[in-house]
């Protein structure tokens, strides 16, 4: 109610002005950027010069939409008639609702929030319950940038009651979420129900290709980080690695070797590679996801238990794993598993490793590495993913790009860049004659 009725004030001001106050923003979450990082360290555990990477991010996302009040939003068309004037305008939607996960507690809810406000629409923010104080932080530094009083709005609170009230109010017009595709769905559902918009990020279970023309240190490299930063708790984690026959003993010797040298830690300690799993559900989760791959037949070459350390016994650590002799049907072929848990699977040439690569439900990132700019086409040609990338790794993604699924990823629309506004908008069509 407090969203709703913040919402004509806000839709009214110009586009440029509504920027400012993002841009205010930008400066006042870079000021406490090393405060905000390490609460998000302590929070949900990923390593301090990641979360200050991603506070970073959030300024750079700030700053984006901030500009993005003062650009064209809509497009003049030749009228059938030659003297009308045709042209579209955005419109906002009113209200949204956005739930985020605990993965990226700062830059989800800003790349959701900043294009949601700039657009014109007032926004409630239910963010992951273990990521509630991040988020609280990110809040107030829009508030003391000078949002106006019922703007942006934060609620904490079990997602499965607060979903349901959320979605079901009348005010709510569009629902923008991240997380995993059992909620995902529920919220379609609700969604649809409601005839409201919508729009789903969900989970991935992102493939590597690397034939044998392949730098393959650099593969290896990419690889180890795509799987293992932030313990593989990013929606575009590397979680298999699909090898030309002829490399791979030797391609899997070079990851053995980089896996060795990862050891968990404190988040906050200097030089930890990666912190603890965020929750003991999680990291129950991987454990568990660990076994059902030796049950079905996988070899575990490295990792995958829980440190015997006196001081990391008792949290939510793993270590890395790496399984060789993965099959198509395994759960580490098809399932996320949202932990540091990577499988090699091996493939006679490229037609195969494409078909290996896109065997699981979901389609979010996808890499080849080669050097063959004919196999990189083949690849980019073939993978069913919504983000393809040739000889870098599947995690990451630019802030001023389109980002988002292919097949259960994905409701199917666009986050990030201008893509952003086709969500937060409704297109009209005008025509005026004289
Ligand atoms: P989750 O689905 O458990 O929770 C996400 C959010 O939904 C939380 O705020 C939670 O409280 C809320 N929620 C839970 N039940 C709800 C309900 N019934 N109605 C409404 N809201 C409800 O996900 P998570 O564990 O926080 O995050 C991990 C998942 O997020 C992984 O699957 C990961 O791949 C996915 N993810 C996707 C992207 C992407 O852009 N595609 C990015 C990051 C994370």
């Amino acid at each position: 109610a407090s969203a709703q009725a913040a919402a004509p004030a806000w839709r009214a001001l110009p586009g440029a002005a509504r920027g400012e106050v993002l841009r205010k923003a930008a400066r006042l979450l870079e000021a406490r950027a090393g405060e905000i990082a390490e609460t998000m360290t302590r929070e949900m555990g990923k390593t301090l010069p990641e979360a200050r990477g991603e506070v970073m991010r959030g300024v750079a996302i700030l700053h984006y939409y901030a500009a993005e009040g003062m650009h064209a939003t809509g497009e003049h068309l030749p009228s059938s008639d030659g003297r009308s004037l045709l042209y579209t305008r955005k419109k906002p939607l009113g209200t949204v609702a956005l739930i985020t996960p605990w993965n990226f507690p700062v830059a989800i809810p800003l790349w959701k929030l900043a294009p949601a406000l700039v657009y014109g629409n007032t926004a409630v923010l239910k963010p992951a319950s273990n990521a509630s104080v991040t988020a609280a932080l990110v809040v107030e530094t829009l508030v003391e940038a000078g949002m106006p009083a019922g703007v942006v709005n934060l609620v904490h609170g079990p997602g499965g009651e607060l979903g349901a009230a959320l979605l079901g109010h009348p005010a709510i017009e569009g629902v923008s979420f991240t997380g995993s595709n059992a909620v995902g769905r529920t919220i379609g559902e609700l969604a649809a129900r409601r005839g409201i918009k919508c729009q789903l990020e969900m989970g991935g279970k992102n493939a590597v290709v690397v034939l044998a023309d392949a730098n393959l240190d650099k593969a290896a490299d990419a690889v180890v980080s795509g799987a293992m930063k932030s313990t593989g708790q990013k929606c575009t984690a590397t979680s298999k690695v699909i090898v030309e026959r002829g490399v791979k003993a030797r391609f899997t010797e070079l990851l053995l070797e980089r896996l060795a040298a990862i050891t968990p830690g404190d988040g906050l300690a200097e030089g930890t590679y990666f912190g603890p799993l965020a929750t003991a559900r999680q990291r129950d989760t991987v454990l568990a996801a660990v076994k059902q791959g030796q049950a079905e037949g996988a070899r575990l070459l490295l990792g995958g238990g829980v440190p015997e350390e006196e001081a990391l016994r008792g949290g939510h650590f793993v270590q890395p794993a790496l399984f060789d002799g993965v099959t198509p049907q395994m759960q580490l072929a098809t399932e996320e598993i949202f932990g540091p848990v990577l499988g090699i699977m091996e493939a006679d040439d490229l037609t195969e490793a494409v078909a290996l690569a896109n065997g699981t439900a979901y389609g979010l990132s996808a890499a080849i590495f080669t050097s063959s700019l004919e196999s990189a086409m083949a690849f980019v040609e073939g993978a069913e993913a919504g983000m393809i990338k040739v000889n870098a790794e599947t995690a990451g993604v630019e802030y001023h790009a389109p980002f988002g699924g292919l097949k259960a990823s994905s409701s199917h629309s666009r986050e990030q860049g201008r893509a952003a506004m086709d969500f937060f908008t409704h297109t009209q069509t005008i025509s005026i004659s004289v």
